[in-house]
């Protein structure tokens, strides 16, 4: 039996698509880390090489993000005109779970990993369900060893992704992380990342958590148990963690050399409406010189189209991340996604402009901003970018050079290729639809 694990390509237009700094999906590893040796298991990320429709596996699973429902759905669509069993799975079909039915033979709902030996069962028996749907959260102690060989060996920056933590103890209205997991916060034992971590290559790891220091006590526990390994670590932690010093001491003692971190607004009225208000605005400034002076470099992630925001933020936002150095940014247009708070929100206020799925790459404007329009905002943020990775703006931006300047050096000309073809491919795509207006 044949089984192969999708991941589909991201929309042309979108940064995600272009840049080369890729990691892999810890999805489709882990779900081929829990199938048995009866399959002859595949994984195909079309980011990194083209999907064959000429070899067909038994089984299909296809992992879909919002942005990529409408490329996962066409290949879904596809496999099935020719006889290939479809199952789709990820938080798109998890929230949409009808639509996503209508491309596929079976819908797993929530976290696959609790029911993705009885769909392999079910199949090979001839009864796959329509809809599998984990009954709890799962417990994340003995979890399998995800299959990175299964990988293609070119593509990616580097493989070394692994999981800690699942889930995040704050619930931005914007997010989908908490609607998922629900507001659970669950730990791996701290033995089984360090054995886990035993089977990767040697260099940078990244934690893909949420949120690294969502449990103080258990992130201090794993910060010490990495000291030994002397590893290099990046992950994503919420500004929490510099109000505990020996949480940053610990951090910086065990690798730690970059943290992407959600500031998302320069505003503490919108971090109030967004359910954001563990983070402080007028202390961002103290708290990225802190997280410098331990050797932790920053990539900021930024909200642009809160209510709060006039045409001024995209300058403001870009003169604060130049003036506190932060090493690396990437910004977002406010996305509806489903299943989060702000979409009830802005349903309800007649403010979501379409449901094209492909346009929901953070990347394009799909609700009605308050203060400004949707073309003001569109090309606020392309005027951000193309700013933000300009040379003048790296090198003020790494300046002066550290340690991890050569590490951001590369990860800011990845960005400013991927920015420039994003760009490019957007002009074009307008180009056509102009002159398709115009016949
Ligand atoms: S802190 Fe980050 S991961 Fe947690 S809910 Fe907010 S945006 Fe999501």
């Amino acid at each position: 039996m044949r089984l192969s694990l999708i991941i589909p390509k991201w929309p042309i237009g979108s940064l995600w698509g272009q840049i080369f700094f890729r990691f892999p999906y810890l999805s489709v590893t882990t779900l081929a880390g829990l199938t048995n040796d009866a399959w002859d298991v595949s994984i195909i990320d079309e980011n990194v090489a083209p999907l064959d429709f000429s070899s067909l596996p038994d089984l299909a699973a296809i992992s879909i993000m919002t942005p990529l429902a409408p490329r996962g759905y066409e290949i879904a669509d596809a496999f099935r005109s020719k006889g290939v069993t479809v199952a789709l799975g990820g938080i798109h079909p998890t929230m949409m779970r009808e639509e996503a039915k209508a491309h596929a033979d079976a819908v797993v709902i929530g976290e696959a990993e609790q029911v993705w030996p009885q769909v392999l069962r079910d199949f090979r028996q001839g009864v796959l369900k329509p809809f599998y749907q984990a009954t709890d959260y799962i417990d994340l102690a003995g979890f399998p060893i995800p299959r990175r060989d299964l990988l293609s060996p070119k593509g990616y920056f580097f493989k070394n992704t692994i999981q800690t933590t699942r889930g995040c103890p704050f619930d931005c209205e914007f997010c989908s992380v908490t609607s998922f997991y629900g507001r659970t916060y669950r730990t791996r034992p701290v033995d089984d990342v360090i054995r886990e971590m035993g089977h990767m290559e040697g260099g940078f790891v990244f934690f893909v958590d949420d949120n690294i220091v969502g449990k103080t006590s258990y992130a201090k526990d794993f910060f010490r148990a990495l000291i030994p390994l002397r590893v290099k670590w990046f992950s994503q932690a919420s500004l929490t963690i510099v109000k505990d010093k020996e949480l940053l001491d610990l951090a910086e003692r065990s690798g730690c050399k970059g943290l992407f971190i959600g500031f998302e607004t320069l505003s503490q009225e919108s971090l109030k409406e967004m359910g954001k208000s563990m983070n402080r605005a007028a202390e961002y400034q103290d708290a990225v010189k802190m997280l410098h002076d331990h050797g932790i470099g920053i990539q900021g992630s930024f909200i642009f189209g809160t209510d709060q925001d006039e045409p001024r933020v995209f300058s403001d936002v870009l003169r604060f991340i130049e003036k506190v150095h932060l090493e690396a940014a990437l910004f977002s247009v406010l996305t509806p996604f489903p299943g989060t708070r702000i979409r009830d929100t802005l349903q309800k206020e007649n403010r979501i402009l379409h449901n094209q799925w492909e346009k929901y790459d953070m990347n394009h404007v799909v609700v009605q901003p308050k203060k400004m329009t949707p073309r003001e905002l569109q090309d606020g943020l392309y005027w951000a970018y193309t700013r933000l990775y300009g040379y003048g703006s790296i090198l003020k931006r790494l300046f002066p050079f550290n340690k991890n300047s050569f590490f951001y050096g590369i990860q800011n000309i990845g960005f400013r290729q991927g920015w420039k073809k994003t760009l490019k491919s957007t002009t074009e795509a307008r180009r056509t639809q102009r002159k398709e207006t115009s016949d």
